[in-house]
């Protein structure tokens, strides 16, 4: 149980500084100073170069992190910034949406990348793919489970109807 919380609280830390959750060295995302595209700022790496942990498991994976980390974080600090507007300053209407949403929109953008890697880090935390699941990746010892081999299979030919025979 206690080496549970450490673990918990090492993927946490990890993820607030956005590196691997496994060995906690290699960055998930590209370096700011290297973003090119809009595209580039959001996309995490393919994986940790160090040791191979797949930041994207999935088609789809960071979905969840994107709806429920994300904009839940963005819509508890506008509530949170709306009852101190509304209960101190008692704004116009358009004043006061205009001071809710738009450092809402704000902290959605500067958290997309933190919310992606705390859902990693949560995923990785009740899911590890490793193998011997300790998680504890100081020194990236984990390896990662083999892909399953993938059988060939023999494309299938309808049957060929027998010269001669009328159907
Ligand atoms: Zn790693």
């Amino acid at each position: 149980m206690n080496h549970d919380i450490r673990r918990a609280f090492q993927y946490f830390f990890r993820a607030c500084l956005l590196k691997c959750p496994e060995c906690g060295t290699k960055p998930i995302f590209m370096s700011i100073f290297r973003v090119r595209r809009l595209r580039d700022y959001f996309t995490p790496l393919d994986g940790c170069p160090r040791c191979g942990y797949a930041y994207e498991r999935e088609l789809g994976y960071f979905l969840l992190s994107i709806w429920a980390i994300n904009y839940g974080g963005g819509s508890i600090l506008g509530i949170m910034i709306y009852c101190y507007l509304e209960y101190f300053y008692h704004l116009s209407l358009p004043l006061l949406l205009v001071c809710v949403i738009s450092p809402v929109v704000l902290f959605n953008f500067f958290f997309a990348r933190h919310s992606k890697a705390f859902f990693i880090a949560l995923d990785h935390y009740f899911d590890p793919h490793v193998k011997n699941g300790e998680g504890g990746g100081d020194g990236g010892s984990n390896t990662k489970e083999p892909p399953a081999p993938a059988t060939p299979v023999a494309p299938q030919r309808a049957p060929t109807p027998e010269p001669g025979v009328l159907v």
